[in-house]
């Protein structure tokens, strides 16, 4: 082709997908590009689905929704011990239920570059973009693929690559993110072919609600940064753990072996139990925040998602699907206005970042940036002497024996004080976590 499209997107993820929706909805001829057999087919999430800007851009009455989110459960595992805060508001059991529903990509993804077909965009699977294609003054104007003649030309490329961004690596777009910035993630969707409704008991489930358990402490990932999440499907369980690449290639044992660990945790094998494995996969989370979101725009191109970096994963939030379509509707709503007035350059492009900055994307982002660094650095506190203190606090506080309640209930004091460092370190703890407090 030479320029028979306004628009290459690399990627029919949720930002490709959203971009190449908002793009094809303003009249431009769009290419969305994707490797995997079908959209989906290649994707690996937890996973809970946010929805307000997708809920925006289609109607989604028909989508492959799995199960709204009616309970979000925490829980802090030591080796044999779990303590759990489960919240289940109300108001999460009416539509739009607060906008969080569990999805299987394989299924999600296809059905929302479906949209993006029907509103004008033409994909092309089983093609992978191997780098980008320069102008004599360097400006990006296509993409080469692996086809024989793969070359394509267009005034715009949208990255929506992940984030494995090789392509926008390859092509100093951005740089390979610090190891320390992200983390390797394992998922298992697991059936019950031979226990009825077994999801539904273990979890306490009725009609279309849901759960999503999401675990900590060593119990769930070992001495290592990151977490484990359970989330209940229609008729599965997506089962999974993340966590830091440094600790993986240091002193965690493989992520296979430490999700095996994780199901056999006596809190959550019962959960778990006579599962047979029907998905297997393994991905990468940027989670470097705000300080390691790449330039946003170039001369004819942007980078929109995880390709961006932009994540959120502080432990109590674990949110990419909703900035991922965020900021494809963004840059989608830039490149439309670039092309038609003909400027692709950067500086034509600078409403996307914009955008973005006022967004929730860039706020949480920022909001949250610290967290991770404080909670890198309390982290044997946090993850593993904490979780071991409250849980034997908690069997103290309500032992049953000859001794009068007062006694265990300054026992459980004094166990949890000796950790924390009394009340002026129980104080200092709560000074630092105060913005999540
Ligand atoms: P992706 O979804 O990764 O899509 C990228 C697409 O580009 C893929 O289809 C890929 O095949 C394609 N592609 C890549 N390279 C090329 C190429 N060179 N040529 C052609 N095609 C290419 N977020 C949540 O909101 N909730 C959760 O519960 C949650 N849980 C998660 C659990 C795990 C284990 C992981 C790994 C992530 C989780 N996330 C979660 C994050 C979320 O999945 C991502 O933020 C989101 O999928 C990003 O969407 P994207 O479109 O930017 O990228």
């Amino acid at each position: 082709y030479d320029d028979a499209f306004d628009a290459v997107v690399v990627g029919a993820g949720l930002a490709g997908s959203a971009a190449a929706l908002t793009m094809a909805s303003a009249s431009l001829d769009v290419l969305v590009v994707e490797r995997g057999t079908s959209p989906g087919a290649k994707n690996v999430f937890g996973g809970v689905l946010y929805t307000p800007t997708i809920r925006e851009l289609v109607d989604v009455e028909d989508a492959p929704l799995e199960r709204y989110v009616g309970e979000k459960r925490f829980g802090v595992l030591t080796e044999d011990d779990e303590t759990a805060v489960s919240i289940q508001p109300g108001a999460w059991r009416d539509d739009p239920h607060n906008d969080s529903y569990t999805v299987l990509r394989g299924d999600f993804d296809e059905w929302f570059a479906e949209q993006a077909v029907e509103a004008g965009a033409t994909l092309v699977t089983e093609t992978t973009v191997t780098g980008l294609l320069r102008d004599d003054d360097g400006t990006v104007v296509g993409v080469e693929t692996d086809r024989p003649d793969g070359t394509l030309r267009a005034p715009m490329v949208v990255l929506a690559e992940g984030g494995n961004s090789l392509v926008s690596e390859g092509a100093d777009l951005k740089e390979r993110p610090e190891r320390g910035d992200v983390a390797v993630a394992v998922k298992e969707v697991l059936e019950f072919p031979d226990a009825d409704d077994a999801i539904e008991q273990r979890f306490r489930l009725t009609g279309d609600g849901g759960a999503a358990y999401h675990y900590f402490g060593d119990g769930a990932v070992g001495d290592a940064f990151g977490g484990a999440f359970i989330y209940t499907n229609d008729d599965t369980l997506s089962v999974g753990l993340a966590y830091r690449i440094d600790d993986a290639v240091t002193t965690q044992p493989n992520p296979a072996e430490t999700l095996d660990h994780f199901k056999s945790h006596p809190a959550v094998a019962p959960l778990v139990r006579g599962g047979r494995t029907v998905e297997y996969a393994a991905k990468t989370i940027p989670e470097g925040g705000a300080e390691a979101v790449p330039d946003l725009v170039h001369d004819g191109a942007v980078v929109v998602g995880d390709a961006a970096g932009l994540v959120l994963n502080n432990g109590v939030h674990l949110e990419g699907t909703n900035m991922a379509v965020e900021s494809g509707y963004y840059a989608g709503l830039a490149v439309a206005d670039a092309v038609a007035s003909g400027r692709t350059k950067a500086h034509a492009l600078a409403d996307y970042p914009r955008s973005l900055e006022s967004s929730f994307v860039v706020k949480n982002l920022e909001h949250y940036e610290w967290l991770l660094n404080a909670v890198e650095d309390d982290r044997d506190l946090l993850f593993s002497e904490l979780p071991r203190a409250v849980a034997d606090a908690g069997a103290e506080y309500f032992r049953v024996d000859h001794a009068p309640k007062h006694d265990h209930a300054a026992n459980a004091k004094s166990r949890l004080f000796e950790t924390v460092g009394g009340w002026r370190g129980a104080a200092k703890l709560a000074w630092r976590y105060r913005k999540v407090i």
